[in-house]
């Protein structure tokens, strides 16, 4: 708990964004961190509510609810309030090994179920967590702690992203040798090569990366396994852990998606970071360029961003759904995550440039034209009805509704389906959503790769709970 009167006393306050004029000219964080005056008030609004829910990390019916890692909210929140920071801190860090990363993009599943919620608005929870993760960066609290003995086991992890640094993380400091294999050139997975620069600053995931470094794990990045790295490289390991994130998009199927100019939304996002790492950020390669995004999620919203600051003078996105309510549905009471249409910061930057919002809901792509030599010139919409079949609904163009506008690019973000195949098919095995081990002996499952397309505090915790399962299988 805070004050027993602050939620009373105090409203919720987050920090004041950069505006979009100034925030569009660069690749940097826009999102500032809260002073220490302002964390202590907005930790004193939690209410010693008795059964807290922020940390509970449950779903219902497909909904999660609460944070995933089980981070000791109203814990750090009292510490907080009483200005026991390095107390607080230790207690972030026992379940949260990428404090600094979730705390600058995490949605805050336990913001959606704090009790002030119920009635008004949830404490600031994302903001306290960013505070103390960057003061115990300044402050030097997080150093390297390398496990004290090694055991005569180890453990290869395929992929770097929060999944993959969780479990070796996790996995080090039990004293198992880990060896983590990336086929980016760098780690990070989605955390640096999909999760745009200004809404997670590439420094602080290798600051993160040379940490764990540091504590004893091997990278080995570029390699790609089961393409060019053989699958028979894994056999002298004890333990495999796949963390191979949701690598395969949902694609288009019109006619004119394999046109110069139509681009897969990851690729581009990881195009776009690469230029940022390089510091080639002065040639706008989309100068005067007309984007249409397919998908109004969030990576279809850091699209829009990406182009904006790479020199597009139109960018509109399409959204096959209805728009999400303002307000909760009935059915989507607290302390469920609230299911409400947000502006995301890449939709407030293009109200801010074009004067509108860039998404159409209930609108698809039925066409991209263009040839292959001038590429995308444009595409053809409808409008879509959703209709109920034996399959469940789905979304049918309107024909009467067909137009075409102009074009030039056009991004897919229309999501993942799932894992890529190579990898499993590779090794032989079959993944099992429902568990962690797979259908081989010793090769186990987490994150994206195993659960679907997810988040990053939702990658992190499969991660800790499949290494547990690793750990118990070693310990045979
Ligand atoms: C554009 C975008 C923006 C997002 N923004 C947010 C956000 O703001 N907040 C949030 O919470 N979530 C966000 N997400 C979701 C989040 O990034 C993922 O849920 C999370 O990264 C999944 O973690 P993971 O470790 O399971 O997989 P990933 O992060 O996908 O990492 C998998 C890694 O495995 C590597 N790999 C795959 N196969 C092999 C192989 N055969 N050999 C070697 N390496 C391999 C890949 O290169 C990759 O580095 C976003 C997703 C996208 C696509
Ligand atoms: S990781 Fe996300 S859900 Fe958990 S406390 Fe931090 S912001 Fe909230």
């Amino acid at each position: 708990m805070g004050k027993l009167t602050g939620f009373l006393e105090y409203d919720r306050r987050t920090a004041e964004e950069l505006p979009c004029d100034a925030r569009v000219q660069n690749w940097d964080a826009f999102h500032p961190a809260q002073s220490e005056d302002e964390i202590c008030e907005q930790a004193a609004r939690c209410m010693n509510c008795g059964v807290p829910f922020c940390h509970a990390g449950v779903t219902w019916r497909g909904v999660g609810s609460g944070c995933s890692l089980g981070n000791l909210i109203p814990e750090w929140n009292h510490l907080v309030f009483k200005g026991h920071f390095e107390e607080a801190f230790r207690r972030l860090e026992q379940t949260n090994p990428l404090h600094e990363c979730t705390s600058r993009v995490c949605p805050a599943l336990c913001e959606g179920a704090c009790t002030n919620g119920l009635n008004g608005e949830p404490v600031a929870i994302r903001e306290i967590e960013r505070f103390l993760s960057d003061m115990a960066w300044e402050k030097g609290w997080v150093i390297p702690r390398p496990p004290k003995a090694y055991r005569d086991k180890s453990v290869a992890v395929i992929g770097s992203g929060p999944s993959g640094l969780t479990a070796a993380h996790i996995l080090n400091q039990r004293g198992f040798h880990v060896t983590v294999f990336e086929k980016s050139e760098e780690p990070g997975g989605l955390l640096m090569f999909g999760i745009p620069n200004m809404k997670l600053p590439k420094e602080l995931v290798r600051r993160r990366v040379d940490i764990f470094r540091q504590e004893g794990i091997e990278f080995v990045c570029g390699k790609d396994v089961g393409k060019d790295l053989p699958v028979s490289e894994l056999d002298r390991f004890d333990a495999v852990l796949l963390c191979g994130g949701a690598g395969q998009p949902r694609d288009l199927t019109v006619s004119g998606r394999n046109l110069p100019g139509v681009r897969l939304a990851v690729p581009f996002l990881a195009e776009a970071t690469r230029r940022v790492l390089a510091g080639d950020t002065e040639e706008k390669p989309l100068l005067g360029h007309k984007v249409v995004v397919i998908g109004g999620g969030d990576t279809g919203n850091d699209c829009v961003a990406t182009s904006i600051r790479m020199g597009a003078n139109a960018v509109v996105q399409l959204e096959i759904m209805p728009p999400a309510p303002e307000m909760r549905a009935a059915g989507n009471p607290w302390p469920r995550w609230p299911l409400v249409l947000k502006t995301d910061y890449g939709q407030q930057e293009a109200i801010w440039l074009f004067g509108n919002d860039p998404r159409t809901f209930e609108t698809t792509a039925v066409s991209i034209l263009g040839d292959e030599t001038s590429g995308v010139t444009g595409i053809e919409t409808a409008e879509v009805e959703w209709v109920t079949t034996e399959r469940g609904r789905i979304p049918k163009p309107i024909e009467s509704t067909r137009s075409r506008q102009e074009a030039t690019d056009v991004l897919i973000a229309m999501g993942f389906v799932g894992a890529e195949t190579y990898l499993p098919e590779a090794l032989q095995l079959t993944l099992d959503r429902s568990a962690y081990a797979t259908s081989r002996k010793g090769v186990f499952t987490a994150g994206d790769m195993r659960t679907g397309q997810s988040l990053v505090v939702r990658a992190s915790a499969d991660a800790k709970r499949a290494a547990e399962e690793v750990e118990r299988y070693l310990g045979e």
